[in-house]
């Protein structure tokens, strides 16, 4: 197909939509919004709510292959697009990620290590959470949390009615906080034919709940690389996934903890533009066009940092520095915590 439909026109549609033109297609952001910064790239953008029912039936009708950068896409308006044109990667893992509750029990399943946690539908199931798991603890809303947002922090046991009461009533899961040493990610893609590709684990930075920095090579000895590599090559493979997926990984005395999946391309893989010869980007749309995957080997040492609110005063400096590589999301409207753009600094 010459045409990819793409859930969400956000700074990740925008750089799928420009790696996918650098292939020869053409993109078609669906995106509620009004001016999405996916859409100054795109060939097409559709700006309707996912309830617009003939709106997603003509956006279908257009597009060869459906993808998404955004996993909150009601389950009805999936079904209305999906009846059209396939959907990659597919249903099973956005069903399972939109749902931190869902997405625990699975990794579970699969052997893999997670946080202790508990289901907290409501504050009788808080205190029966918090006697089970102990503080510190982490209460987080099973769905739509992004940047640390709709998370509390339960410091000692006695902060579990505040916690409780930040949730405003939403459904939530209790965590048990990881002691661990540093954060890593893996960002892995599959093809429909089976073959998986995973690119070198980066380390990552938060900063107030947001991605600060991605450092690649992390910190990692031999074991804990292959183990990373390993985890997201069973996650992928045990749902016969197509695309790039992000999963994100503590690492502890006692081996790697995941934390969370994406099923997309991951701000931790911004570093793939200018740190391999195919970045996150292009391979997510090799993946879902049924290209070979390409060569996401490391081929130098970078920094990436996101360039959040104010960090855009840097800008004129950086666009002077011979190291860096600048990508910035054409967003008009800065707000504290919006990621604007990012850089790429190469280590040499
Ligand atoms: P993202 O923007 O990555 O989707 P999110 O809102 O889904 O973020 P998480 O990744 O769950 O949030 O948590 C954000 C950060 O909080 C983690 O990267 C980690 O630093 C810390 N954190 C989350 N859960 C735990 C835990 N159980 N133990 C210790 N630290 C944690
Ligand atoms: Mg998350
Ligand atoms: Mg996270």
């Amino acid at each position: 197909g010459s045409t990819i439909g793409i859930l969400g026109g956000g700074q990740l549609g925008r750089m799928l939509s420009v790696a996918a033109a650098r292939l020869g297609f053409r993109t078609h952001i669906f995106e509620p919004g009004a001016n999405p910064p996916a859409g100054d790239v795109a060939h097409a953008v559709t700006t309707a709510p996912y309830e617009d029912e003939a709106a997603l039936r003509a956006f279908a009708n257009a597009c060869d292959v459906v993808t998404f950068e955004f996993e909150n896409v009601p389950t009805a308006a999936l079904d209305l697009i999906e009846a059209q044109v396939a959907i990659r990667p597919g249903r099973e893992a956005l069903r399972i990620s939109q749902d931190r509750l869902t997405e625990k029990k699975f990794l579970e399943s699969l052997g893999l290590q997670v946080a202790p946690f508990a289901d907290v539908p409501d504050m009788d199931a808080m205190t029966a959470a918090v006697e089970q798991i102990g503080a510190p603890a982490i209460l987080k809303t099973r769905r739509f949390g992004y940047d640390g947002k709709g998370q509390a922090r339960l410091h000692k046991a006695e902060d579990a009615q505040t916690a409780f009461a930040d949730m405003n009533g939403a459904p939530a899961i209790l965590e048990g906080f990881v002691d661990f040493s540093h954060e890593v990610s893996v960002i892995a893609a599959r093809s429909p034919a089976g073959d998986v590709a995973c690119f070198d684990p980066g380390e990552n930075v938060h900063r107030d709940g947001i991605l600060h920095t991605t450092t690649v090579p992390a910190r990692l000895n031999t074991s804990q690389r292959m183990d990373a590599v390993l985890m997201a090559g069973k996650i992928l493979n045990s749902l016969d996934y197509v695309g790039v997926l992000g999963v994100e990984l503590f690492v502890t005395s006692e081996g790697l903890v995941v934390n969370e999946i994406a099923p997309r391309v991951h701000n931790s893989g911004h570093w793939t533009q200018n740190g391999c010869t195919v970045d996150q980007f292009e391979q997510h749309i090799r993946a879902i066009v049924g290209w070979p995957l390409g060569d996401g080997s490391r081929h130098t040492d970078v920094v990436m940092e996101n360039l959040i609110g104010a960090d855009m005063d840097r800008v004129p400096e950086y666009a002077n520095d011979k190291d860096v590589a600048l990508h910035l999301y054409g967003k008009t409207e800065t707000k504290p915590g919006r990621k604007m753009g990012h850089i790429n600094r190469i280590v040499r």
